[in-house]
């Protein structure tokens, strides 16, 4: 009995040798870089490219992407990994929900041979990097609101639109672009996805001035008759939708590794700061205003990983459907789990929490973007109460 319940124990809660191999790989990685660096990097307004380069090296960027194309063929599990990790040692990458997560899920499964044999080796040796825009000015949440619109042209196709809060579009070079394209048969405009290059013609981008340290920018994209060849247009333009939603797994559990990452880089300085500063006869972290609310973001962190790694598990096993409610939960609570943490951290720290050199204030806005974006909680909050409570929808 008891046996079989360590095997149990050991191949569900437990990770393989693997996979603690590359969490430790990563980890050391990004442990040589550090907050530090990527303090430094954005203050400066320089890019943290010699990470991503030395992770596309290592095989991190691209440990989804299929072998063929020069990925490591494991998961978004893994990838999670690698995102988690780097954040954890104080290096969270935000391009890592876009690039391999997003553009590299959605190429390797709907792209043409053509657009795989092009982007995914670079996306996974770190030479190519593709944003993702979706969001526009007036449709926010709101993605049936979409305006961006592809029409055909003799040579391929005219894009016209706006996007806003597009990330990384600097050192990026292209970007995946959500638009609309008119059905031939019934007329109506239907999702399609195009590789934008970032030099074309009328496609103008401006940086928006974010209030979060980071070297990876939120921009404006103007797409004013941007002219693309025909096969701009990722996979065909009947699967569109699918191409959206096979994306969106992807971004939502990397967007919980975002957070967790944070949180568990906030949480450990805090619990380093709270066993050595005395200021009566005991360490403050003796103290339970301080132990507990520490403990109880270890717990909401803990939980958080676990729902997002029973996510990538769902969706590495080709589980669509149960991974968007997975992803859905962990996106949610790792947002709620990292805010939390950094604010306590701060806290914890006292005075020494809003300075420069223990970079933790730094991360106050970071761990927000959790709440906001890719999705906001309060969308979550609406699938779960319409999908997995069957609650009448209000808007
Ligand atoms: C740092 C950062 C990076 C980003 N990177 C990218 C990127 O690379 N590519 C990209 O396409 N987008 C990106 N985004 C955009 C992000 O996905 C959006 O900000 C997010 O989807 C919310 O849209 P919005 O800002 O327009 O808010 P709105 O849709 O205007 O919502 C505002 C508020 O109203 C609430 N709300 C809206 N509708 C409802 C409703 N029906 N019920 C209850 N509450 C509601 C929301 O929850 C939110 O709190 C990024 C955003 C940030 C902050």
């Amino acid at each position: 009995m008891s046996e079989q319940r360590s095997t149990f124990q050991e191949s569900a809660f437990s990770e393989s040798d693997e996979r603690r191999a590359l969490r430790r790989a990563v980890s050391a990685l990004g442990r040589r870089y550090g907050l530090e660096y990527f303090l430094a990097k954005a203050r400066s307004g320089e890019r943290t490219d010699e990470l991503w380069r030395e992770a596309g090296k290592l095989g991190f960027l691209g440990v989804n992407l299929p072998v063929e194309y020069g990925g490591g063929g494991a998961g978004s599990y893994e990838l999670s990994i690698v995102l988690e990790e780097l954040g954890a040692a104080g290096c969270p990458l935000l391009m890592l929900v876009v690039t391999p997560a997003i553009c590299g899920s959605i190429i390797a499964r709907f792209g043409t041979e053509q657009q795989r044999r092009h982007w995914l080796p670079g996306f996974s040796d770190g030479t190519l990097r593709m944003a993702f825009a979706i969001t526009e000015p007036d449709a926010g949440s709101n993605t049936h609101r979409l305006t961006t619109v592809g029409r055909r042209t003799p040579d391929g196709w005219r894009l016209n639109g706006r996007k806003v809060f597009i990330s990384g579009i600097e050192g990026s070079d292209a970007v995946m672009v959500v638009g609309r394209t008119e059905d031939a048969r019934t007329g109506k405009l239907k999702p399609a996805l195009f590789a934008v290059p970032v030099d074309a013609p009328g496609f103008e981008y401006r940086r928006i001035p974010m209030e979060i340290v980071s070297s990876e920018h939120q921009y404006q994209v103007f797409l004013d008759d941007v002219a693309l060849p025909a096969d701009a247009l990722i996979g065909d333009q009947d699967t569109g939708l699918l191409q959206l939603f096979a994306g969106l797994n992807p971004e939502r559990i990397m967007a919980a590794a975002f957070a967790v990452g944070i949180g568990r880089h906030a949480l450990a300085k805090a619990v380093d700061y709270a066993r050595e500063r005395t200021v009566w006869q005991t360490p403050i972290g003796a103290h339970q205003g301080i132990a507990h609310p520490l403990a109880q973001c270890r717990i909401e962190l803990e939980l958080a990983r676990l729902m997002m790694q029973k996510a990538a598990h769902l969706y590495d096993r080709g589980d669509d459907t149960g991974a968007g409610e997975a992803a859905n939960m962990a996106k949610y609570a790792a947002g709620e789990a990292s805010a939390r943490a950094v604010d306590q951290a701060v806290h914890t720290l006292g005075g020494n929490g809003l300075t420069q050199e223990y970079g933790l204030a730094a991360l106050l806005t970071a761990s927000r973007v959790g709440r906001v974006a890719p999705v906001s909680r309060e969308m979550i909050l609406n699938f779960v109460a319409q999908h997995t409570l069957a609650l009448p929808k209000s808007y």
